[in-house]
């Protein structure tokens, strides 16, 4: 996990943990869509959980665990599969990216948004946590929802406005939670902080590691000399200071940067101290997670446990509607 994920994501989830009952999944059957090592999977699997258990999510309020310990979300995925037209799933953007990338692609890459429906409906969620960039694919979970609800679910006794018979809303359209952080960019301050374009820092790097990636990270282009007053908004270092300074540091940095009181290496050193305090304390809990692999397993396996209980009821009424 990077920086860029938890300030995206993952400390908002870490807040909304205590104001919803909250799934949170670790999507391997996701991960393979990807040329992979099965040892890199697992390792990676696990040092996901460590990640997300060091950042906060507490295992017993939110129910974490590992999507390919509960079967039932693939089996509701072929069946969404089935009432989903190709032309749908060829239209959205992030397949399009992802697969200009690559010589050959895969059936799992283009089904990728229909098995992250069978992810959100199969806990029949009212609720799902997205950055902008999501929104495209959860509303192809509404659209999914909805078109199953219309062929499969019960009728209720009474007609629509159209006049048509009504249907049961088994699956409720999830709506989004739009996550309140701007994204962050990479170290470039060009493009998505993303791990594939080598432009991140990691969330449980150490101190000297993340100085070493923030000093000569891109700032505002107009700040040539450290006289040349600077736009915080246009600059990264900025958005990042947002995600850890406090607000009133966050205000002084501005006022810094716009005056050319500071240069741009004098404002990283107080980003850097700003992490420093986050992020040590989760360094600390990695370390100690680390040392005892056996109480990550027994806290994924408990949340595989919590919600396995509604995956299962799901399928049993999916089934049931669809003539199995
Ligand atoms: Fe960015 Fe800070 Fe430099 Fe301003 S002073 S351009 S906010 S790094």
């Amino acid at each position: 996990m990077h920086i860029g994920n938890y300030l995206g994501a993952v400390k908002n989830w870490t807040r909304l943990q205590h104001e919803f009952d909250t799934i949170i999944c670790v999507v391997d059957y996701h991960a393979i869509t990807l040329k992979y090592e099965p040892e890199v999977l697992r390792r990676r699997r696990r040092e996901m959980a460590v990640s997300l258990l060091s950042a906060g999510i507490d295992p017993n309020v939110a129910a974490l665990f590992v999507q390919s310990q509960v079967p039932e979300h693939t089996e509701l995925a072929w069946i969404f599969n089935t009432i989903t037209p190709l032309g749908e799933l060829e239209r959205q953007t992030q397949f399009k990216e992802k697969s200009q990338k690559q010589e050959s692609i895969n059936a799992g890459l283009l089904n990728y948004p229909v098995l992250q429906a069978a992810d959100i409906l199969l806990y029949r969620a009212d609720k799902v946590p997205v950055g902008e960039d999501q929104v495209q694919h959860l509303e192809l979970s509404r659209v999914v929802a909805r078109r199953w609800n219309a062929a499969f679910g019960k009728l209720t006794g009474h007609t629509t406005e159209d006049g048509s018979e009504a249907r049961e809303e088994f699956f409720p359209e999830p709506e989004a939670l739009l996550t309140p952080t701007r994204r962050i960019m990479g170290l470039d301050g060009q493009s998505k902080m993303s791990k594939s374009l080598g432009n991140t820092i990691g969330l449980l790097e150490p101190a000297d590691a993340i100085w070493a990636k923030l000093r000569p990270a891109a700032t505002d282009p107009a700040r040539i000399r450290k006289t040349d007053p600077g736009t915080p908004e246009v600059c990264n270092i900025y958005h990042i200071h947002k995600g850890f300074s406090s607000p009133e540091t966050v205000e002084h940095v501005a006022r810094q940067c716009s005056t050319a009181g500071w240069g741009c290496i004098d404002c990283k050193k107080v980003l850097a101290e700003s992490m420093e305090t986050e992020l040590a304390p989760m360094r600390q809990r990695a370390t100690e997670l680390a040392a005892s692999p056996a109480r990550v397993d027994d806290a994924l396996a408990s949340g595989a446990e919590r919600v396995r209980r509604v995956a299962q009821e799901t399928m049993a009424g999916v089934r049931e509607r669809m003539g199995f």
